[in-house]
């Protein structure tokens, strides 16, 4: 352990910074480096009942302040965090190991840009509308706990905390343990902003421990959750009893069609880039690549040639070259997932092309993974099926355009997807026919105000846009006499 570790020992609850009632720590660790970088507090259920009765109290005042004031203090405090935008792009770097050029264009650069969406949105919302003799009128939900993973900590965590304060709701977050710091960050801009006292919270813990009881905890109403489909089963058991909504937005497995038509040089860097993004490690990532058996090799040959480009960087550095960057994994743990899933590749009968499961001889510290791309996958292989989150790519051949989509949609999960075509309308038919909750394109690019979600097991809500914002709102028929 270095000796500028720093400690974090409090969670903000009601305004206030206070300490945790429980005297476990949990040790963030730079995915570069190795090395431990700060403790935080592991928060108990005793702190998340703090934190929910701050969030009660202040539901009816911050429900009922009009929304233009509600407006300027999202505004303030996207100013106030677009002057920590270099702290974000550092810290972001550190926990998750995102070089430099990717973390401000993407982890700090959408991070910064929600709050005047969400401002401007709900200055032009209509909360209310007449059905015949009913005043229908959108009112929020209430407390709202909110619950993030590690791979775009900070912007997952403004998806949710932004809409939420938008409509009116009150917010407990809890980040993910392994990427706690650039919440701080957050939240220490929120209290300089001086958001009213326990309009937003926050508690640094476990899933086990703290998420379990945001999940179960009566005065709840909503849990908006990002992650695992596995830790989105527990959320939804411990939201039962309670009935509360409860909004997930889980794992992918998406494939990338390339039409017959496609040309092999114009489609790899997108193919490439669509599957390694955030080294792997993105809920959308276009992981299965789908190629027509007759030109199997053209298309082949053009991807290999693309991520052979691709180099190993030190997050901190100065690497201009977006799409031939990739930062180390998240953790020891992710990086240990993603070998296995490559050995078990090679073992179902996978032919490698590139990359493989060994430590990278350039990076001999640093949890990095080796770009690697499959060929011969058969749809019902390991890594044809299962979310890896790493940068492993894999080819699968079929015959024609139905089976193509058979491919693509034979799978448990549907979040995302790509179709690359010379004809965009051929390829637009093909992507109505993908069932997943969003599909790019011929490169079409992210669109940060459009609903994202997905669709059988990668979720049951949409975040962003006006379809965000309408997740955190409840509905009230008003009937009137005639
Ligand atoms: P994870 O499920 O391990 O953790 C996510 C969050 O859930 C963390 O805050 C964790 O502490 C918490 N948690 C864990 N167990 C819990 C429990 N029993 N009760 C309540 N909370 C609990 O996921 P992760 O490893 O942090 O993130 C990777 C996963 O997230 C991948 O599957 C990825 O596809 C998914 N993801 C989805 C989207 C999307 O928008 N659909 C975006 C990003 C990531």
């Amino acid at each position: 352990m270095t000796d500028d570790v720093k400690d974090y020992q409090n969670h903000y609850i009601g305004g206030e910074w206070v300490p945790s009632s429980g005297s476990d720590t949990l040790e963030v660790i730079d995915s570069a480096t190795e090395q431990t970088i700060a403790r935080v507090p592991s928060g108990t259920a005793a702190d998340v009942d703090r934190a929910v009765a701050a969030a009660k109290d202040a539901f009816a005042t911050w429900s009922t302040t009009p929304g233009d004031i509600r407006a300027k203090y999202l505004r303030d405090i996207g100013a106030a965090l677009t002057g920590r935008f270099d702290d974000i792009v550092d810290v972001v770097s550190s926990e998750v190991g995102s070089p430099k050029t990717f973390a401000q264009m993407v982890q700090a650069g959408l991070s910064v840009g929600e709050w005047e969406s969400f401002a401007g949105l709900i200055e032009s919302y209509e909360w209310e509308e007449k059905v015949g003799n009913s005043l229908v009128v959108r009112e929020p939900i209430g407390v709202v706990g909110a619950i993030t993973p590690w791979n775009y900590p900070l912007y997952l965590i403004i998806c949710k905390v932004t809409p939420a304060l938008a409509a009116g709701c009150t917010v407990v977050l809890k980040p993910s343990e392994i990427t706690p710091l650039n919440a701080y960050l957050l939240t220490e801009v929120i209290d300089e902003v001086g958001l009213p006292a326990g309009v937003f919270n926050m508690v640094i813990g476990t899933g086990p421990e703290v998420g379990a009881r945001i999940s179960s905890h009566p005065d709840v109403d909503m849990v908006s959750f990002t992650g695992s489909g596995r830790s989105g089963a527990e959320v939804q058991k411990g939201a039962a009893a309670t009935a509360k909504r409860v909004g997930l937005e889980l794992g992918g497995k998406s494939a990338n069609i390339v039409l017959d038509d496609a040309d092999p040089t114009a489609v790899a860097m997108g193919a490439v880039f669509g599957c390694m993004i955030n080294s792997g490690q993105t809920c959308s990532a276009l992981t299965r690549l789908l190629v027509p058996e007759s030109r199997k090799d053209e298309y082949i040959d053009a991807v290999v040639a693309e991520a052979s480009q691709i180099r190993l960087v030190d997050p901190k550095a100065d690497e201009p070259d977006l799409f031939h960057s990739l930062g180390p994994l998240v953790s020891k743990a992710q990086q240990e997932r993603v070998r296995n899933y490559i050995n078990k590749g090679v073992e179902e009968g996978a032919t490698l092309l590139l990359g493989g499961p060994e430590q990278p001889e350039d990076k001999p510290t640093g949890f990095y993974v080796k770009p690697t791309v499959f060929a011969d996958v058969t749809p019902d292989m390991t890594i044809a099926q299962e979310e890896i989150f790493g940068p492993v790519l894999s080819i699968i051949t079929y015959s024609d355009d139905d089976d193509a989509v058979a491919i693509a949609n034979n799978s448990v999960y549907g979040l995302a997807g790509g179709v690359q075509s010379a004809d965009q309308e051929r390829a637009v038919a093909v992507a109505r026919r993908i069932r997943t909750g969003q599909v790019d394109v011929n490169g079409g690019a992210f669109n940060p105000v459009a609903p994202f979600g997905g669709y059988k097991q990668s979720g049951n809500t949409r975040e962003r846009g006006r379809w965000g914002l309408e997740e955190f709102l409840e509905t009230k028929s008003i009937q009137l006499p005639a």
